[in-house]
């Protein structure tokens, strides 16, 4: 079925492979082509994009559910942000000048109102703000390490690509590229959902902080137990560590995040991508203690949050992102927006269902608000090692691919749908329906 679906993706996308082929002669290697995993060899080339729909270069229109990986939640150009950017990028000018502009306090104000952090500081991208965060923690504590769970991803954070080893070890985590440092020097790794290796973890007295996402959504989504939030709360705070939470893409869960929703208390909290409309964009914030631990006080007298010594950059932060920052939460990703958002999601869930019971299929499907994902297995996984080896690479491409030559476009790596505040209920009956045509052929 794979390579029929192979076939028929190459005779109908001549310009993404010439273009493709161009790349690869003139450098070698080419970014982005995750797709080519299960596309048979080529991604496909970007011509235009709009609200929840991607058209590429052989003129095919696809409805959109990767949207980015979610940097694109807010769908595509969305209209406010695009004023928004124009506005700085053209008469008002002034992209870099290291200047803050009065839209970071607009933006601080929503960001508190929404996560419940005092304090915010801005960055490129989640990757940055997960590592100056982290650098932040080690100095609040005076400790080395951090701690995070099995099979999590916080973006190129080299001390979150660990996986916990035999006999309470920390090991690198396979696919890893030159770590600096054993990564044990660096990172205690625990397993999701359960308390007791974080316990285990955390007794050595030298974590500086757990790096958390609310839900494990980079080995499929893996959904906390009921308690274990709360658990890690309380054992952070009973071994002096810090909780970092990462919300980069568990934001699907509401207006704000799955730490509003289910009412979780970080010490930082990080996001990233969705929140500039898809411009380059990164936020952290610091509960009060967090900010006066980190807090150096000048000759003068002044107080200062501490921006040097790793943190801090000459972009971050600047009046783009900030200006896209301003338009997408205030005007795009509303709290209507996400009603909307997260009751189409709750129907393609629902479908998705349908069809797996109809086929009896041994597959499970998880939602986070305005997202979900199937997986091929049930019950679903507790953790990030029983997801991991729950994989199946085979029919996760044919599923893609299947999808993609249907007009569907879903998450590089995952089966996840992503709705945007343009999807609608065409797009999700549309989806269903090819989901249950491509599962039947592959019952058949
Ligand atoms: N945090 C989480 C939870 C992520 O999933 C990702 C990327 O997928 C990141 C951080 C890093 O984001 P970026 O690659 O935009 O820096």
């Amino acid at each position: 079925l794979l390579a029929a679906e192979q076939g028929t993706y190459a005779a109908a996308n001549p310009r993404s492979r010439a273009l493709y082929e161009e790349a690869t002669n003139l450098f070698g290697h080419v970014p982005m082509t995750w797709m080519n995993v299960w596309s048979g060899g080529f991604p496909l080339y970007l011509d235009h994009a709009r609200g929840a729909r991607i058209t590429d270069v052989d003129g095919h229109t696809y409805a959109d559910f990767a949207l980015g990986d979610t940097g694109a939640m807010a769908g595509h150009s969305p209209e406010p942000t695009r004023k928004a950017v124009a506005g700085r990028a053209g008469d008002r000018g002034g992209l870099t000048t290291m200047l803050p502009t009065a839209d970071a306090q607009w933006v601080g104000a929503e960001l508190t109102a929404r996560f419940g952090m005092p304090l915010w500081s801005f960055t490129l991208s989640a990757t940055d703000a997960n590592r100056w965060a982290i650098r932040l923690a080690r100095l609040a504590t005076g400790r080395p390490k951090v701690l995070v769970f099995g099979y999590s991803y916080h973006g190129s954070v080299d001390e979150a690509f660990a996986l916990a080893g035999p006999d309470g070890t920390t090991i690198s985590r396979p696919g890893n590229v030159a770590p600096p440092v054993p990564v044990g020097l660096t990172t205690r790794a625990a397993v999701w959902n359960d308390l007791a290796s974080v316990e285990t973890a955390l007794a050595h007295g030298d974590v500086a902080a757990i790096l958390t996402e609310p839900a494990l959504t980079n080995i499929g989504i893996v959904l906390p137990e009921p308690g274990f939030m709360e658990g890690l709360r309380t054992l952070a705070t009973r071994y002096g560590a810090l909780l970092m939470i990462d919300e980069t893409h568990t934001f699907s869960t509401g207006w704000g995040g799955a730490t509003r929703a289910w009412g979780l208390e970080p010490d930082i909290f990080v996001i990233g991508k969705s929140i500039g409309g898809g411009i380059p964009c990164g936020t952290y914030g610091l509960s009060e203690a967090v900010a006066a631990a980190v807090t150096r006080h000048t000759d003068a007298g002044d107080a200062d949050i501490v921006d040097v010594g790793g943190v801090g950059g000459t972009l971050a932060g600047n009046a783009l992102s900030l200006a896209a920052m301003r338009a997408t939460l205030g005007e795009v990703l509303t709290p209507e927006a996400f009603e909307g958002m997260i009751d189409l999601a709750t129907v393609f869930s629902a479908g998705v269902q349908a069809a797996i019971d109809e086929f009896e299929l041994p597959w499970s499907i998880a939602q986070l608000g305005a997202r979900a994902e199937y997986r091929f297995t049930s019950p679903a996984p507790r953790t990030g090692e029983e997801s991991a080896a729950a994989a199946d690479d085979e029919l996760d491409a044919y599923m893609h691919l299947a999808m993609c030559n249907r007009g569907i476009l879903m998450t590089p790596f995952h089966n996840m749908a992503l709705m945007c505040p343009d999807t609608d209920a065409a797009d999700v009956e549309r989806h269903t329906e090819v989901f249950r045509e491509v599962v039947a052929a592959l019952r058949a």
